[in-house]
């Protein structure tokens, strides 16, 4: 008898990101954050995006070239498609599900963002249909506009074969995810089937990281602490606001596994228990759902935590059969090698999956691919 091949298990990326080319006009033509802006002396142009930049950037408009270039390179990485499906096949990525980076459309006028998001839900569409099976995406809402064009957005999605999801930020319609004016909309993706993928942009306050940061310290305060903590925020917010109970079957994909919640679910719980006034309000008390309860069962963790130690909290907080590999590309590239070879990044987050649940295990396998082919719906076309 001869053997049959072993089929091997896919890669699936589901953290990966792209700026449409309409995308990328939209943030050259914009005078504040966030933009794209042409540096003299530099190939590439500068994306700036988060808040912690806007001092760099005053700092470079007024005195130009003497001091530093604020944001970050904006490469062909971010538009190009090609370029997505190099960086896929030089890191063994069989799948990727892509979506819009930060900050989706959450700046974008009112009155455009419908047709904004039509037309880049459109463009993602076009490139997965292009690579049939290879690609997916999670769309993006016109969050500014009203509620109607919201609802009409998510019912467009259900006509879009490679359509998984939504990405979201955490400032949700303006004021954030336990806003009630949100149920509507999570009624509607829950039982469209679509899935939140749920991302940072906005961090914290750029007072918390003190005088030095911008000038000294780069870009490690807002996006190692500042991403994290919002992203436990924003759940926290949610949890509290009892957002996961009245809509049992909304389902969370959150960014960099959780941010920190899986280390603060228990201190968040303890917190609930000793606290008088939920306790009066009947919001503590026996039979309630826990946020360890929330986390087994309506959220799923991405690996992005590039260390073992992060992700055994996500994988003891959420289970191995909740948790998914991805890159976050085209952010974080190699500052000191090619970036058309292997990022490190990308080698760490896959080296914490493999030290956490072993090499060649079923469940590093589910982790680096079968958890997302299953929950997404990932096979075949
Ligand atoms: N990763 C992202 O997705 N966005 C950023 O702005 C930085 C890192
Ligand atoms: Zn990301």
């Amino acid at each position: 008898m001869t053997a049959q091949p072993v089929a091997r298990s896919k890669t699936v990326d589901i953290h990966t990101h792209m700026y449409p080319p309409e995308y990328i006009k939209l943030l050259e033509s914009r005078t504040s954050i966030p933009l794209v802006r042409k540096v003299p002396g530099l190939d590439d142009p500068r994306l700036i995006l988060l808040g912690a930049e806007v001092e760099l950037l005053e700092a470079y408009t007024k005195d130009g070239p003497t001091s530093k270039p604020p944001g970050r390179p904006l490469t062909r990485h971010f538009a190009s498609l090609e370029q997505k499906i190099h960086f896929m096949d030089t890191h063994g990525i069989d799948v990727s599900v892509i979506s819009l980076a930060n900050p989706w459309l959450d700046f974008v006028d009112s009155s455009a963002a419908g047709a904004m998001a039509g037309s880049i839900n459109g463009e993602f569409s076009d490139m997965c249909a292009s690579h049939p099976g290879k690609l997916y995406f999670f769309a993006t809402l016109p969050v500014t506009a009203p509620l109607e064009t919201i609802l009409a957005s998510i019912r467009n999605l259900k006509g879009l074969k490679y359509c998984r999801g939504v990405i979201l930020g955490t400032s949700g319609l303006g004021r954030g995810l336990d806003d009630d004016n949100l149920l509507p909309i999570f009624e509607a993706l829950a039982a469209a089937g679509l899935i939140i993928f749920l991302h940072p942009h906005y961090g914290l306050p750029n007072e918390v990281w003190g005088p030095r940061a911008s000038g000294e310290y780069g870009h490690v305060l807002p996006l190692a602490l500042g991403f994290p903590m919002e992203t436990t925020i924003a759940v926290a917010r949610m949890f509290l606001a009892g957002v996961f109970d009245r809509v049992p079957s909304l389902r969370l994909l959150l960014a960099h596994s959780g941010g920190t919640l899986p280390f603060l679910a228990g201190r968040i719980e303890s917190c609930v228990l000793h606290d008088g006034h939920l306790v009066r309000e009947g919001k503590a008390g026996d039979g309630r759902r826990t946020l360890w309860d929330v986390l087994r069962e309506q959220v799923f963790l991405d690996a992005v935590v590039y260390s073992p130690v992060g992700l055994k909290a996500a994988l003891d907080a959420s289970g191995g059969d909740r948790l998914m590999f991805g890159t976050d590309h085209p952010f974080f590239p190699p500052l000191t090698s090619d970036e058309q070879g292997e990022w490190e990044s990308v080698g760490l987050n896959a080296a914490a999956v493999r030290e956490a649940l072993g090499e060649g295990t079923d469940e590093t396998a589910a982790v680096m691919g079968g958890n997302a082919v299953r929950v997404l719906r990932l096979e075949g076309e």
